[in-house]
């Protein structure tokens, strides 16, 4: 499906250090609960770099990748899963049944069962927040601006300019998804 912008969020893993306020502003711009089990989004510890004593070691910030060719939304029975006008993966909380098919096809692991909203979740980079302007709540809060969040249709966002002059990758290609998390 076309549509006039295409979010993305642009990663610098140089610049993460895991202080994880990402994934607390999230937790609490989002209503997750507080327990180990339920993340919109997550710090992952990286591979160590260099010889001793020159050592750095990365952190890899995860969430939904809102995935071109998603999987979760090919195999969600009641369609509660789709994608929105500006290209976003999103949850229906009312036709969502927690068949967790979803769950099980997203190659990222970004879906949980939500306890508070009792129904399947995930990160929806802020759309409340994006829809009246404001950048979602991880990337408001990271203190290093590791996060870059825009619109990739935008020639002049910065999103389109760090990924036109810094080389980057993506998690997982070989599984077709077309991710929109980029990793610089
Ligand atoms: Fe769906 Fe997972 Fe891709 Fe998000 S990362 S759009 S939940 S397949
Ligand atoms: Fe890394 Fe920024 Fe998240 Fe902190 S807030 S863990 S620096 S991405």
């Amino acid at each position: 499906m076309e549509t006039k912008k295409k979010y993305v969020m642009v990663i610098d893993t140089q610049k993460c250090f895991d202080c994880k306020a990402c994934t607390i502003a999230c937790k609490m711009e989002n209503n997750v609960a507080d327990n180990s089990q339920e993340y919109r989004n997550w710090v992952e510890t990286g591979e160590i770099c260099g010889t001793f004593p020159n050592l750095t070691q990365k952190f890899i910030p995860g969430q939904c990748n809102h995935c071109t060719n998603a999987p979760c939304e090919k195999v969600c029975p009641t369609s509660a899963t789709y994608r929105n006008e500006d290209g976003l993966i999103m949850i229906d909380a009312e036709k969502c049944i927690v068949c967790k098919y979803c769950m099980v096809a997203c190659p990222y692991d970004a879906r949980f069962v939500s306890t508070t909203r009792h129904v399947v979740d995930k990160c929806d980079f802020c759309y409340d927040r994006i829809k009246i302007g404001e950048l979602p709540a991880c990337v408001q809060t990271c203190p290093p601006k590791t996060r870059t969040f825009g619109d990739l249709n935008d020639p002049n966002s910065e999103v389109s300019k760090l990924l036109k002059n810094r080389e980057y990758k993506v998690l997982k290609p070989e599984t077709g998804a077309e991710p929109n998390v980029f990793y610089l």
